[in-house]
C-alpha cells in the first residue's frame, strides 16, 4: 500500500515534467526544422504557407497549454470540508480516494476532499471533477490534434529531408526497427534517430487522447464518473443527455470549443448543496 502510494507520487511528479519537455521539444522541432525546412520556397522571405502553418500550429498549441493550466487553476475541492479523514492502514477504498457522501472523495494524492470527482490526472497533478471537466476534455482534444498534425509535418519533413517515401504503408511499422539499427551502425545521425521517436511519441500520445477524450465524453453524456464506474454505481442519469453535457460544458460551450476560456457557469457550494438534497 505504502509502496503503491510512493510510486503515484513519483508519478505526480514526473508527468508534468514528462509534459512540459515534450512541449518545447515538438515547439523547437517546428520552428527550427519542420517549417523552415517543409515550406521553404526560393526568393521568398516568408511563404504563405509557412504563415499558415505557423498559424495552425501555435492555434492548437495555445489551446493545449491554455485548458491545461484552466485543469489547474479550477480546482474541483470542496471549501467547505477542511476535515481531512483518516484511512486506517487496511482501508478497503482505492489507494487514491477515500469515499465520502454525496459524491464526494478525498483524493489522497491531492489531500483534498474534491466534488464530483472523476480521476486523478497525473499530467496536471490535480484531480478532474465538476470545475475543470471541461477544460479537461479540451485538453485531451487539443493535445490529440497538436500530436497529429505534428506526426503529419514530421512524415513530410523526413520525406523532404531525408528522402524517406512513405507511399508503402509498411514504411511507418518498419521505420522504428530500421532506425534503431541504423542508429546503433552509426549510419543515421542521433538527430534522425529522435526524429523517428517523435514520430512513435506523437501517434501513441495522439491516439491515446483521442481514445480518452471520447470515453470522457460519453461518461459526461450519462451523467457519471470514472470514479463511480470503477465502484460500480450506475447512477440514474438525472436528465437528457443535452442537460448532462451542457451542465459541464456550460450555455457558451461553442466560444470554449475555439479558445480556453472560462465558460463554466460555476455553481457555488451551496448551490451543489441545495440540489444534491432535493434529488436525495
Ligand atoms: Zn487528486
Amino acid at each position: 500500500m505504502l509502496i503503491k502510494m510512493l510510486k503515484l507520487r513519483l508519478l505526480n511528479a514526473i508527468a508534468p515534467a514528462y509534459f512540459y519537455t515534450a512541449t518545447a521539444v515538438t515547439l523547437a522541432l517546428h520552428f527550427l526544422l519542420f517549417i523552415p525546412t517543409i515550406f521553404q520556397n526560393p526568393g521568398v522571405t516568408i511563404s504563405s504557407m509557412t504563415l499558415l502553418h505557423t498559424a495552425i500550429f501555435l492555434y492548437l498549441m495555445l489551446n493545449a497549454l491554455g485548458n491545461y493550466t484552466m485543469t489547474i487553476w479550477y480546482p474541483s475541492e470542496s471549501a467547505n470540508d477542511n476535515i481531512i479523514p483518516v484511512c486506517s492502514p487496511d482501508c478497503p477504498d482505492k489507494v487514491d480516494a477515500h469515499y465520502l457522501f454525496n459524491g464526494r472523495h478525498f483524493c489522497k494524492l491531492c489531500r483534498k476532499v474534491i466534488l464530483k470527482r472523476d480521476h486523478h490526472c497525473f499530467f496536471t497533478g490535480n484531480c478532474i471533477g465538476n470545475k475543470n471537466m471541461r477544460y479537461f476534455i479540451m485538453f485531451s482534444i487539443y493535445t490529440s490534434c497538436t500530436c497529429l498534425y505534428s506526426l503529419v509535418l514530421g512524415v513530410a519533413y523526413l520525406t523532404v529531408e531525408y528522402s524517406i517515401s512513405f507511399e508503402n504503408p509498411l514504411t511507418f511499422l518498419t521505420l522504428l526497427p530500421l532506425s534503431t539499427g541504423y542508429f546503433f551502425l552509426g549510419v543515421i545521425s542521433g538527430l534522425q534517430f529522435f526524429l523517428v521517436l517523435m514520430l512513435y511519441v506523437w501517434l501513441g500520445v495522439g491516439l491515446v487522447s483521442a481514445g480518452f477524450c471520447c470515453q470522457q465524453v460519453l461518461l459526461v453524456a450519462r451523467g457519471q464518473t470514472w470514479c463511480q464506474l470503477q465502484k460500480g454505481q450506475l447512477v440514474e442519469s438525472r436528465g437528457s443527455w443535452r442537460e448532462n453535457l451542457s451542465d459541464v460544458f456550460g450555455s457558451r460551450w461553442a466560444l470554449g470549443f475555439f479558445l480556453p476560456v472560462r465558460t463554466v457557469e460555476v455553481k457555488s457550494e451551496y448551490e451543489h448543496q441545495v440540489s444534491e438534497h432535493k434529488h436525495d
